[in-house]
This record gives C-alpha cells, sequence and structure tokens, in this order.
C-alpha cells in the first residue's frame, strides 16, 4: 500500500496567492497501517478577519505565539515527503502548501488525490460532496469542525469507509480515472501539472529547443486544458504517436480561453502558422482548392479549379465545394457527373479529341452535348443543379462580424478569423489586423456557428 498523508488547512481567506495559513492538521499513514496524527497553528502575519474567526474558531490571540510558517517548513515536509497527498478539495489545500513553501524557498510536490472528486467518481448517483454531506451519507464521527486535524481524520475516515462499501478494484480504477499518478513524459516538469487550469483552451507541447528555434511539436484544445493534457500521458490510449511525443515534450505552454469556438478558432489559426511535427494532419491550405463555374461562351458553363490561395473565397463569384487537393476536387465531379447523365468533356473531365463523343457517350450516360444532341445551355443548367448541393455559403454580412462567448469576441472577416478580444478597444485594434489566407477548418468552425455572429457596428 502507498504510504498516505491526510491534510487539512485552516487559513486566513480563499486565495493562495494573499492568504495565509492558521493551522495544519495531518493524519499520517504508513505503507504498513501505522497512524500518526498532527496539528500545528500557524502565525499568518496578517490579521484574521471577525468571519473567520468566527468559522474555524482559530483567533488572533491562538497563532499570536504561534510558530511561523517558515519554523515548522521542515517538519511540514517530513511529514508529507513519500506519500500521496489526500485533501478535500485537495487543490485549495495543495496549493496553500505549495506557495507557503515557496515563500521558504522550497519547491514542494506531491501527487495528490481530491476526496471531492474520489466521491464524486465513486458516488455519481449524489450530487453533493462537500466533507458535511460526507459525514451525513457516510455516519462519519466528527470530533469537532473547521479545525484542521479533525477535518484531516474525517476526510481518513471516509477514506477508511470507502475501502468498507467498495472493492479495492473499484477504488483502484476510481483512482487512475482521478490520474492520481499520470505518467508524465520523463523530461518534463512534474509541476507543470499542478499549474494547468481546468478551463476550455489551446496547448502546445514544446520540445527540446533547436537552431530552427523554439517551435511546438504539437498543438491541441480541449473543454478542459488539465485533462486534455494528461489523456495524452495516460497509459490507457497510448498509440506509437502519443509514446513519441511524451518522449519529446520538455515543456507545455497553454492558452485559456472563454469557450469551446475560441479554443477551436484559436487552434486552427496555430496550427495554420506553428506547423507542428506531431499534429496528424498538418492541414495546410496550400492545396486547398473549390470549383467555380467558367463562362466558355455559348451558354457553355465548365467547371474550373481554383486554389485557396488565388480567390476570394465566399466573397468573390460561387465556389462548389472545399478540396483538400485537385485529385479530390475531381473524384467528387467525376461522381456528380456520372450521377447526373452529364458530359465528360462539358464538365472539364475530359478532353474533346476531333469531333468524337466523350466516353459518357458511349456507355450512353452522357446525353450528348459533346456532339451537338443536347444544347449547351441546357447541360449547363443540369450541371448547376447537380452542383448547388455543393455550392459554398457567401459571407453574410457587408463588413466584420463578431461571435461573443462569454468574455471574449471573436472577430470574423470574410470567414476569416482576425483574433479575439477582452474589450471594446482590443476588438477596434483588431479590426485593422490585416486578413489570413482563406482557411478550411476555421471556415467548417465558422459554418457552424452562423446563427450566433453579429455585424460590427459602426
Ligand atoms: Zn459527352
Amino acid at each position: 500500500m502507498t504510504a498516505l498523508a491526510f491534510v487539512d488547512l485552516e487559513t486566513t481567506g480563499a486565495t493562495a496567492t494573499s492568504d495565509r495559513i492558521t493551522e495544519i492538521g495531518i493524519v499520517e499513514v504508513d505503507a504498513d497501517g501505522t497512524v500518526r496524527e498532527w496539528q500545528q497553528l500557524v502565525n499568518p502575519g496578517t490579521r484574521i478577519s471577525p468571519f473567520i474567526e468566527n468559522l474555524t474558531g482559530i483567533s488572533n490571540a491562538m497563532v499570536a505565539d504561534a510558530p511561523p510558517f517558515a519554523e515548522v517548513a521542515e517538519e511540514v515536509l517530513r511529514r508529507l515527503r513519500g506519500r500521496l497527498f489526500i485533501a478535500h478539495n485537495a487543490r485549495f489545500d495543495y496549493g496553500f502548501l505549495k506557495n507557503e513553501f515557496k515563500r521558504t524557498g522550497v519547491d514542494f510536490r506531491a501527487p495528490v488525490l481530491c476526496t471531492v472528486k474520489l466521491s464524486r467518481t465513486l458516488y455519481p448517483e449524489f450530487k453533493r460532496h462537500s466533507l458535511d454531506s460526507l459525514i451525513e451519507r457516510h455516519s462519519l464521527i466528527a470530533n469537532g469542525r473547521h479545525r484542521a486535524l479533525a477535518d484531516a481524520q474525517l476526510i481518513h475516515q471516509f477514506w477508511q469507509k470507502i475501502h468498507v462499501d467498495r472493492s479495492s478494484a473499484d477504488i483502484d480504477a476510481a483512482l487512475k480515472t482521478l490520474n492520481t499518478h499520470p505518467s508524465l513524459p520523463p523530461h518534463l516538469d512534474a509541476s507543470i501539472i499542478d499549474e494547468l487550469p481546468e478551463t476550455p483552451g489551446v496547448y502546445l507541447f514544446y520540445g527540446e529547443a533547436s537552431e530552427h528555434g523554439d517551435l511546438p511539436l504539437y498543438i491541441g484544445k480541449g473543454k478542459n486544458i488539465r485533462s486534455r493534457v494528461l489523456s495524452h500521458f495516460s497509459a490507457d490510449h497510448r498509440s506509437a504517436r502519443e509514446m513519441t511525443l511524451a518522449q519529446q515534450t520538455r515543456r507545455i505552454d497553454w492558452i485559456e480561453t472563454a469557450g469551446e469556438i475560441g479554443a477551436l478558432l484559436r487552434e486552427a489559426a496555430l496550427v495554420k502558422t506553428m506547423q507542428p511535427t506531431q499534429n496528424r494532419q498538418l492541414r495546410r491550405n496550400d492545396e486547398v482548392c473549390t470549383w467555380t463555374l467558367v463562362d466558355a461562351g455559348d451558354g457553355w458553363l465548365r467547371p474550373g479549379l481554383s486554389l485557396a490561395g488565388e480567390i476570394g473565397f465566399g466573397i468573390d463569384s460561387a465556389c462548389y465545394g472545399l478540396f483538400k487537393n485537385a485529385r479530390e476536387a475531381t473524384q467528387t465531379l467525376r461522381k456528380l457527373v456520372e450521377a447526373h447523365q452529364l458530359c465528360d468533356i462539358l464538365s472539364g473531365l475530359d478532353r474533346q479529341v476531333g469531333d468524337k463523343p466523350c466516353f459518357g457517350h458511349q456507355t450512353r450516360r452522357c446525353k450528348g452535348g459533346c456532339v451537338g444532341k443536347e444544347p449547351l445551355a441546357k447541360h449547363s443548367m443540369r450541371l448547376l443543379g447537380a452542383m448547388v448541393t455543393l455550392k459554398l455559403a457567401s459571407w453574410p454580412f457587408p463588413g466584420p462580424a463578431v461571435i461573443r462567448e462569454g468574455d471574449e469576441a471573436h472577430l470574423i472577416d470574410a470567414w476569416r478569423y482576425l483574433g479575439t478580444a477582452r474589450s471594446d478597444d482590443e476588438l477596434h485594434a483588431l479590426l485593422d489586423t490585416q486578413r489570413p489566407p482563406f482557411d478550411r477548418d476555421t471556415y467548417k468552425i465558422l459554418c457552424k456557428h452562423i446563427g450566433s455572429m453579429r455585424p460590427v457596428s459602426g
């Protein structure tokens, strides 16, 4: 069994960076089951508010003669070292301790287990997982409340209770899903995991800096950056590709976004500009193309292939379909021509040799536009009818538009993502941004959210 430390702290408030610890309670459980309990008042070096005095029962008078954290840091470290750090709302207690240790020059790290998350995983049928709820649900015996050791004892009792209630296989499975021991990339600083936010956003994996500069290996997005990043390193769904990525990752960076649309847009833009080597598809736009209809005279409309970079996608002429490359475009057109009994030559798939009919006419599929049996204008009408399903939406606004998501505004012009602003000033500054080239992925994301777009006024 792993050595455990059940930890609870009392503090002057809720913010780890500005509030301070007033009391530490630790229940140590050794690998052989030996239990030790320890509690220590700490002088926070700042006033405890009457509200907090009331809540915890720890008054300014009580901590006046207590040692500051720096004086007990070594003992706390000795009690926590080599143990799984277990706390209720563990990020709170872990965050506070990390900050206090940081002030004394110690970089504290431990594998962490949160009993709120554990309770939620093991007892999903219940909505509430506060310590009070657990006391009631599992008949835990509270030896005082809101004092550090008393609360640490309660979570220790909860731990014992689940081992009576549930099989060890169930508990192991729950611990695994909670990523208590994520198998981190060998060269990655483990403390980065503590810092990963549980918000939507984009993350970037970097390898060793080379002479080519510091370019990301991989860019991804997720509704929860932390769990998405950890899922790359979890042994369960690790492919050869993920293994390579984990081996090479030295550093992780991220951008928090207000929501999913922002994450999708930024990811699409970053992948294009940074071209990470490990993204499965580079999704470049170089070969992205579309069909347009060229007036070849006498009522003949002939499909012509245009590259994304060459025309104003969604702005200028009508465009039909978005294809990865010319091959995909031609395949799609060929299917349409066959399904709609069109002419190979008039649709541009084949060249006319002398006055010979197209191959389709020989198999009686083409109605003979190539040999004058069907008027050109009639063929053009049928071709238009066949291609209408591929027609791209034209940009529906006279100018730029925004999609608002939380406190963010994504600025779009003619299907191009110009950037994200968090204020009107930022938005106005973005309006001067040079329009990036047309991007197929961005276009697809935007098409799904066209209902949320509002034109920029003024
Ligand atoms: Zn024909």
